[in-house]
């Protein structure tokens, strides 16, 4: 079955819109896997981070025909071969890939959690996604991104346009 998914691409390391910009063109060559839209890019606070170092962030729809847990596995692998080093946690990182939405789907396993638990409280998720489809629906919470949106207060959650493809 064909779905629709919604993957967060951010870096707070190196080359901070490289690293994005070859996610996004890895992820369009993982088999199975199409980029239909991409966000603009956003310059983004750090959020529950200790981290001082802002992030690029940018997110795109994929039109898929895999599972979301081989979709998980071709990020993982895509974040490797990205120089993803994988020490602390909320360390600085040259690429992280999460999976927002899958469909409508609702997973809850170790290691898998759509919708991703923390995407309605983050301003750099919800801006680019919003942007991308304002009416979709968040399937655990039942509002749209827009909507969502609304009522993350802005404080500390610094979001600007690059204004770069
Ligand atoms: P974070 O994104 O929270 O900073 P990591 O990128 O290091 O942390 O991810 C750690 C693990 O989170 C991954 O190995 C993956 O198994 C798991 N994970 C659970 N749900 C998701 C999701 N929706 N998208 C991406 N990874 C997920
Ligand atoms: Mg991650």
């Amino acid at each position: 079955m064909i779905k629709t998914a919604y993957i967060s691409i951010g870096s707070n390391l190196g080359d901070k819109l490289g690293n994005c910009t070859k996610a996004a063109d890895l992820i369009d060559r993982i088999p199975c896997c199409k980029v239909m839209a991409k966000s603009d890019f956003y310059r983004t606070e750090p959020v529950e981070m200790e981290s001082s170092e802002w992030f690029v962030n940018v997110v795109i729809s994929l039109s898929v025909q895999l599972s979301a847990h081989d979709l998980l596995k071709s990020l993982l692998q895509i974040e490797t071969a990205l120089g993803r080093e994988r020490g602390k946690i909320c360390a600085p990182r040259t690429i992280d890939l999460d999976i927002l939405i899958f469909g409508q789907d609702i997973i809850d396993e170790r290691g898998l959690t759509v919708p991703h638990p923390l995407m309605h409280l983050r301003r750099f998720v919800l801006i680019p996604i919003a942007q991308l489809d304002p009416d979709l629906n968040h399937p655990v919470i039942g509002e749209t991104m827009a909507e969502l949106l609304e009522k993350v207060p802005e404080n500390g959650q610094a979001v600007i346009p690059l204004r770069e493809r």
